[in-house]
Formats: C-alpha cells, sequence, structure tokens
C-alpha cells in the first residue's frame, strides 16, 4: 500500500521521547503517534511484508506499509515500539557471528586495495594488531578490516553485541565496541537492568518464547539474519523484545538449509543468530542467579 502523504510535518508530536540506538540520523523520522518511518530498503521492506504472515509477527513491529514525503523519499511506516512505555529503557543487540554479508566480503575481497583509513581505525582501537608488514605499508585491506572488527566486540566469540543502550533519566551509551568478554557484556547487561526487580525474569521468559518461534518460524528457516537485532524496552511496568533491522536479512539459496548455530565459513551461509541468542539467555541466567 503506498500512503500518498503530502503534510509529513503534520504528524503529531509523539507525547513520549524516540531514541534511535544505531543507524544514520537521516534515516529515520518520527511518524505519526506510535510510528515510525525508516528509509525505504527494498529487501528489508520485502522481508517485513513476509513476516507479517510468519508465526514470528508478534516478535516484529507491525509494518503498516510505505510513506512518501513531499521530496518524494519513500519510508517504511513501522510500529514504534517505545510506544507505550514509560521512561523506557532501550538496548539495541546485535545478533549473529558476523555484521556483513557473504556477498559483500566476497567484493571486498575481489577487489583488496591497501586501505590507510582503515589501518589508522585498527591502531587507534589495538596497536598490536597489524602485521609487521601491515605496520611497514601503514595500510590494511578492507577484507582483513571487516574480518577483524568482528573480534574486537563479542560478536564473533558469543553471537551478538551491545549496540547501544538508554536508561530512563535520557542518558544514552554507544561505547560498546570493546565489550568482549561474557563478564564485560554481564556487567553492561547488569546496569541495564538495575533498578528493575522483575525485569530480568520478563526478559527471560520473552527470550524464551522467541526460541521456540523460532524454531517454527518459516521465515527463520529459510532466511540468512544478518546485523538484526533484538530491541530490548523496559520501564516500571512492563518489557518486551523485538526483532528489528531486516536490511541484510537475505532468503537462502534454494537447497541451502542453516542451523543458525554452527560456525560459519564462507559460502556456508551460517549467521549465528540461535548461538547468540542462547548465550544471551545463559548471561540473563546468570544476572537472575546473582
Ligand atoms: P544499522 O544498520 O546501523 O544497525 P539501521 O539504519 O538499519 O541501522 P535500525 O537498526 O533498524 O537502523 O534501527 C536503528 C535504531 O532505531 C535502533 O537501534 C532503535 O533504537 C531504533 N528503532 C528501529 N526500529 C524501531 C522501532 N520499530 N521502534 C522503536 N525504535 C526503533
Ligand atoms: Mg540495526
Ligand atoms: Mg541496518
Amino acid at each position: 500500500i503506498v500512503h500518498l502523504c503530502p503534510f509529513l510535518q503534520t504528524y503529531r508530536k509523539q507525547k513520549y521521547p524516540w531514541v534511535q540506538l544505531a543507524g544514520h540520523q537521516g534515516n529515520f523520522k518520527v511518524g505519526d503517534q506510535g510510528s515510525i518511518l525508516k528509509k525505504l530498503c527494498g529487501k528489508e521492506e520485502a522481508c517485513l511484508k513476509k513476516l507479517m504472515n510468519d508465526s514470528l509477527k508478534p516478535f516484529v513491529p507491525e509494518f503498516k506499509g510505505r510513506v512518501v514525503t513531499d521530496e518524494g523519499e519513500i519510508f517504511l511506516e513501522l510500529q514504534d515500539l517505545l510506544a507505550g512505555f514509560e521512561k523506557a529503557c532501550v538496548m539495541d543487540v546485535k545478533i549473529g557471528l558476523r555484521t556483513y554479508l557473504e556477498d559483500e566480503l566476497a567484493k571486498a575481497k575481489a577487489e583488496p586495495k591497501l586501505r590507510k583509513d582503515m589501518y589508522e581505525k585498527m591502531v587507534h582501537i589495538d596497536p598490536t594488531e597489524p602485521s609487521e608488514e601491515e605496520q611497514r605499508l601503514k595500510a590494511i585491506t578492507k577484507p582483513r578490516y571487516m574480518v577483524w572488527r568482528e573480534t574486537i566486540s563479542s560478536t564473533t566469540t558469543l553471537g551478538f553485541r551491545v549496540e547501544g543502550i538508554k536508561k530512563a533519566d535520557g542518558s544514552s551509551t554507544k561505547d560498546f565496541k570493546k565489550t568482549k568478554t561474557k563478564e564485560q557484556v554481564l556487567a553492561v547487561l547488569k546496569t541495564f537492568t538495575d533498578g528493575y526487580p522483575d525485569v530480568v525474569k520478563k526478559y527471560m521468559s520473552r527470550l524464551k518464547d522467541l526460541y521456540s518461534v523460532l524454531e517454527k518460524s518459516k521465515f527463520f528457516a529459510s532466511h540468512e539474519l544478518i546485523g538484526s537485532s533484538l530491541l530490548f524496552v523496559h520501564d516500571a511496568k512492563n518489557a518486551g523484545i523485538w526483532l528489528i533491522d531486516f536490511a541484510k536479512t537475505r532468503p537462502l539459496p534454494p537447497e541451502v538449509h542453516i542451523s543458525h548455530h554452527d560456525p560459519w565459513q564462507m559460502g556456508n551461509h551460517e549467521d549465528g543468530f540461535l548461538l547468540g541468542l542462547k548465550n544471551l539467555v545463559h548471561l540473563f541466567q546468570v544476572l537472575q542467579e546473582n
């Protein structure tokens, strides 16, 4: 459905603050009460359409269709998951053991130009990481950077990483690039849930429900989910977890079946989604026991 919407600016101001924990600022607009607008990505729209008819629907923001602005820009209208919460705490957890598509890595490998900017970024984070050769060149290739970048957070080891957190007081942090060990992640989850007595239990039960729905979902069985997040939202009364960001979710090639759990090798399409989810459940369990 295409809603032609000539006066997007007349959208009512929201009564609660909205926060964006990842992505480019320009990609989102606050929509009508209860909606947000995300810049159109055709592949993401295709996923959302399928998800509206899948058993995963209760774990995904409702997709309400397209919205076209005055300038002719197309947005996807999505249920605002923060609506209904009061002074929400929000956490974006990117799931999976890599956040690039196999195609993206293959493309980078096909033209392995030496990048000084990526070398600088690497040295800034870990001066001991570049090889002697790389140090001599003061440059690294893009695929080298892409693969390494996933190892500085918990992505490659735990199958998820925290991208950002917003607390009830409005303060937010995205400073989790090097949060890697179980202990470090646990400390982050603890600060996120501190002061909300029942929230860990609520999140645990939601994660377990999600797990059992994923096992039955046709969508999940037939797609590779890269760069998707679980959005955790709670306030003093309620807690919820939803799956967001399907811009890098792709239908699996015919005949390809993935476990969402086994290690990834170029060509096997494994995304580590269930591995990440299991590790998250485990850490919430540890939180609950302490
Ligand atoms: P990236 O690819 O860098 O992760 P993106 O541009 O694809 O970013 P998303 O990951 O979809 O964008 O969303 C970015 C942020 O916006 C999320 O971390 C979350 O804070 C917020 N957000 C996204 N969708 C919703 C939603 N339906 N309801 C509430 N907040 C949302
Ligand atoms: Mg995202
Ligand atoms: Mg994205």
